[in-house]
């Protein structure tokens, strides 16, 4: 990666902005910021250990959902991101977790 003034460079990487209020939060299809998680199949969610910081075991937050499939997959997919805000497990490994959900379509 360069710092070149002037450079344009290209990435894979989208990054995402916060672009309105949710009317309804009930929507697992739907990427959010925060709140309480949408499980694609509501009756079978998966264990609370993935939301468990792996320095305090305290529940962590959820910083934010996103629906991202992959192109021509056969799966839907949602991502779910997790932190602690805990000051004393703050720069340690294991205060984030991530957590990718897939369901056949
Ligand atoms: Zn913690």
């Amino acid at each position: 990666m360069s710092n070149k003034k002037g450079s344009k460079q290209h990435s894979n990487v989208q990054l995402g902005i916060p672009d309105g209020e949710i009317e309804v939060d009930n929507d697992a299809y739907a990427s959010k910021i925060g709140g309480t998680p949408l499980w694609l199949d509501p009756n079978t969610p998966p264990s609370s250990d993935y939301c468990t910081c792996r320095v305090c075991r305290d529940k962590m937050y959820l910083l934010f959902q996103s629906y991202a499939p992959l192109p021509d997959s056969a799966f839907h997919r949602v991502v779910y991101v997790w932190a602690c805000n805990k000051r004393s497990c703050m720069k340690k490994e294991g205060r984030f977790g991530v957590y990718i959900i897939k369901r056949k379509r």
